[in-house]
């Protein structure tokens, strides 16, 4: 497959269809995009947002305030494919009820048959439906409902790449950047590489353009996403403003004014000591790996087909902690793959206890359609549950005491607005990716003008600015400090 970057005549064709719009969504003032799943998917409903914003809308708080709704799916887990369905029903009276609202559905799932099929039978009050590659077309897939055809249902192939695509951010202090799209690793239990089709680099160029840019608008961390980061410009031709994701992490790593580079996902098999030494050289890379583990177990690594072994995922462990003093490194997990025995199982904990990853996001095996797992005579849920607690246990117990670990010390922290689950507290990570909430003094507040402001403005103001922050206190998943030095900067 080739991959078909799109060209200029098309973006312009896609700006035709943009300023036609307008005067067609004439009434029409707001716009809702609901996301599921993952990073990726945030970024590209950003790219929806900026599209709508561009055809003159503004963005609504809830759904029933909007005329055109999008739902943008994940396919992951079986738990999204039923909130999906679950709010399409939700939203049936609300579109039947108004005859100028536009619904529409697009992401990962929309590029399963078996699940356009259920919405053309069971939903037909949906106007649209499109995949995550057909964003840079969205504008014209709108025109065509608005013209009046029913039921726009248009999933494109999977192998363009679109640039100079407006876009609405939904946070003012990390930039979410895409990369690449796509997968071509096949793990027996994912649904990506048939959801999002197979990896597609951005140009170099066109990243570190969007990087500098990114930089003179303020923006002071970014978040470079793709499936599986390690692998970006593999299906490009190396030159001299080609390389691998070592040398676009180089190059981004001297960008003024970016101060905190962050990536997602890495691949095991892929990651390299290069990278690693990459992340020492540069301080304003952030100081944490997520590499996910899945399975500790060889024979259960090999039946997923993620090609690497316990052990070696464990010495790319310790070479990241031996190389870059203090990093966190945090993990995914899968309990109960199927043909997965209480041995197997023991080999998963004996790596999460060596490992002591800082946190590990856990979940129970979900057959997913269309993977090669799905179909595999099944763990029994008592079991897989059993297993899933007593993982979820001991991990909990690492993540707390590496959260113990920091008490007293001070970190830097980005704040990200007021915390969600402390009253009166500002929240924000330092640069290994810790949650951290905290307080700042009034004497602070009043010389940043906020003595008299209320929370809410307090939030607004400081997001996205940096201070010091003195750990006081661990929780299992956050840790609780105090603003040191009297400033934010
Ligand atoms: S690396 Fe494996 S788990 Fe990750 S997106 Fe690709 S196929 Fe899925």
């Amino acid at each position: 497959m080739t991959t078909k970057y799109i060209n200029q005549a098309e973006e312009a064709r896609q700006r035709d269809f943009i300023n036609t719009n307008q005067s067609l969504l004439k009434g029409r003032t707001h716009y809702y995009i609901q996301t599921f799943g993952c990073q990726l998917n945030d970024n590209d409903s950003e790219k929806l947002g900026g599209l709508l914003e561009a055809m003159g809308l503004k963005k609504a708080n809830q759904p029933e305030e909007a005329q055109v709704i999008l739902l943008n799916t994940c396919a992951i887990r079986e738990n999204a494919v039923g909130r999906l369905f679950g709010n399409l029903g939700n939203l049936k009276s609300y579109r039947e009820g108004q005859a100028d609202v536009i619904l529409g559905v697009c992401g990962c799932m929309m590029t399963q048959i078996q699940n356009v099929n259920r919405i053309k039978q069971s939903y037909p009050y949906v106007d649209l439906v499109f995949g995550p590659q057909d964003i840079y077309r969205f504008p014209e897939l709108l025109n065509r409902v608005l013209l009046g055809s029913k039921r726009v249902y248009d999933v494109g192939g999977f192998d363009t790449v679109a640039e100079n695509l407006p876009i609405s951010r939904e946070r003012k202090f990390r930039a979410l950047v895409t990369i690449m799209y796509g997968c071509n690793n096949f793990c027996s239990y994912c649904v990506v590489p048939y959801a999002r089709g197979r990896e597609r680099s951005r140009p170099q160029g066109k990243i570190l353009e969007e990087l500098r840019t990114l930089a003179k608008e303020g923006y002071r961390e970014i978040m470079l996403l793709g499936q599986n980061v390690n692998s970006y410009g593999k299906d490009l031709e190396a030159g001299p403003n080609q390389g691998d994701f070592t040398e676009l992490l180089t190059q981004a790593a001297q960008i003024e004014g970016l101060e905190r580079i962050r990536f997602m996902s890495s691949h095991p098999k892929d990651i390299s000591t290069e990278l690693i030494d990459t992340i020492a050289r540069f301080p304003n890379i952030e100081r944490h790996i997520h590499l996910a583990l899945q399975s500790g177990s060889n024979p259960v690594l090999k039946a997923m087909n993620r090609k690497y072994t316990a052990e070696e995922f464990m010495d790319i462990v310790r070479y990241a902690r031996e190389k870059v003093p203090g990093i966190s490194i945090t993990t995914d997990i899968i309990v109960g793959y199927p043909g997965e025995t209480e041995e197997d199982f023991q080999e998963t904990l004996k790596i999460v206890e060596e490992a002591a990853f800082d946190q590990a996001f856990t979940f129970q095996f979900s057959p997913r359609p269309g993977t090669k797992a799905y179909g595999l005579e099944e763990i029994p849920a008592e079991v897989m549950t059993d297993r899933f607690d007593r993982l979820v246990a001991l991990q909990n117990a690492n993540t707390l005491k590496s959260h113990e670990a920091l008490v007293g010390e001070s970190v830097e922290v980005l704040i990200e607005g007021l915390s969600d689950h402390t009253q009166d507290h500002f929240t924000g990570r330092d640069s290994a990716n810790h949650l951290i909430n905290f307080t700042i003094d009034d004497d602070t507040l009043d010389s940043l003008g906020l003595g008299q402001a209320d929370w809410t403005r307090r939030g607004a103001d400081l997001e996205g600015k940096m201070c010091r922050i003195l750990i006081k206190d661990a929780k299992t998943f956050s840790l609780e400090g105090v603003l040191v030095e009297g400033k934010v900067y």
